[in-house]
């Protein structure tokens, strides 16, 4: 259970299974066992207004737990699930499961709070899928999910090429009134100055930022940027990967809206996440328990 909660585990495998393809080929046909068994879960991440204070949702993510190498992390799952298609039927279960669960804290009534958000992750191949953007619609029409609680991410290199299909799905999906948010910022090539072409509404600003904007004058000049153009475009902007509460007062005095980050929460099930939800008291709570 203790495994559950943050980050998956490496997986070690041992004895013969060396070679990277051997390695892959085992982990596919496993993967495809975990679909037909129903061995996925998801892990929930607050997400956290930094001005207010309050949570403003969960960030699902994948949890995989293979009954013969153990946890193993998204890193290593999901590129082969996207190479062999299994993303397809993973991604509409992981769209359902959460929700599902999104319908039912918003059903539980929590005094003094707003429609909390869910944040799913979708990858490439499935906005590849012209049939995408209706299978998400029946899933929130299924749930009587509010549309703009539902946030969908798409990583920053998805978009690059600036592939017409691409941009066509993204538009549809908006149209069905959901949210779009750029995930990992800052990893692709894709410049600040392309951010209108596209129909997002959030912009996730990467781990990798937040990690050294203290160290680094630069990238602390290049987020204040980032916000403040996202801010003119009227784009929410989100800081991934908050590991102290130096960061976390960085990000805060540069105006940045949302994070989400160790240091808040790590990762969690569903039932520890609702937990969350209903205590979380603002940051200094955070000092207090630290
Ligand atoms: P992501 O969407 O950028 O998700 C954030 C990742 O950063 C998560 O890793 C989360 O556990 C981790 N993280 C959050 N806060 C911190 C922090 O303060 N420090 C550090 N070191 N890490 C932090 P996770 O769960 O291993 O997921 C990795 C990636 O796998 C995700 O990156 C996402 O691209 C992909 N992924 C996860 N679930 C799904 C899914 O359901 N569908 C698809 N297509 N991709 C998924
Ligand atoms: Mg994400
Ligand atoms: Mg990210
Ligand atoms: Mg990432």
């Amino acid at each position: 259970q203790a495994k559950a909660n943050g980050k998956a585990q490496a997986v070690e495998f041992k004895g013969d299974m060396h070679t990277e393809a051997y390695t892959r080929l085992v982990l596919e046909k496993e993967l495809r066992k975990a679909v037909d068994n129903n061995n996925l879960s998801l892990a929930y991440q607050p997400i956290i207004s930094l001005s207010d204070q309050q949570v403003v949702g969960f960030e699902a993510l994948l949890r995989w737990n293979c009954p013969e190498h153990g946890w193993i992390p998204p890193d290593k799952f999901i590129p082969i699930a996207e190479e062999t298609g299994l993303i397809q039927p993973i991604g509409a279960w992981v769209l359902t499961e959460a929700c599902a669960q999104l319908k039912r804290w918003n059903n539980a009534g929590l005094p003094r709070h707003k429609p909390v958000r869910m944040n799913v992750n979708v990858s490439r191949r499935q906005l590849d899928n012209p049939a995408f953007p209706d299978t998400v619609r029946q899933i929130i029409e299924t749930h009587a999910i509010d549309p703009d609680t539902l946030e969908l991410e798409v990583t920053e290199s998805v978009i690059m090429g600036q592939q017409e299909r691409i941009l066509d799905a993204l538009k549809n999906l908006r149209g069905l009134g959901i949210k779009l948010a750029m995930d990992d910022f800052g990893t692709g090539y894709s410049s600040l100055s392309c951010l209108h072409e596209y129909p997002f509404d959030v912009l996730k600003i990467d781990r990798s930022f937040t990690m050294v904007m203290q160290e680094k004058r630069q990238i602390s000049a290049v987020i204040q940027a980032i916000v403040s153009l996202a801010h003119t475009l009227d784009i929410e902007v989100v800081a991934e990967g908050i590991e102290t509460d130096g960061q976390l007062a960085a990000l805060q005095a540069l105006e940045c809206d949302l994070g989400q980050g160790f240091y808040v929460a790590r990762p969690m099930t569903h039932e520890q996440a609702f937990d969350f939800l209903r205590n979380f008291n603002g940051f200094e709570s955070l000092k207090a328990s630290a």
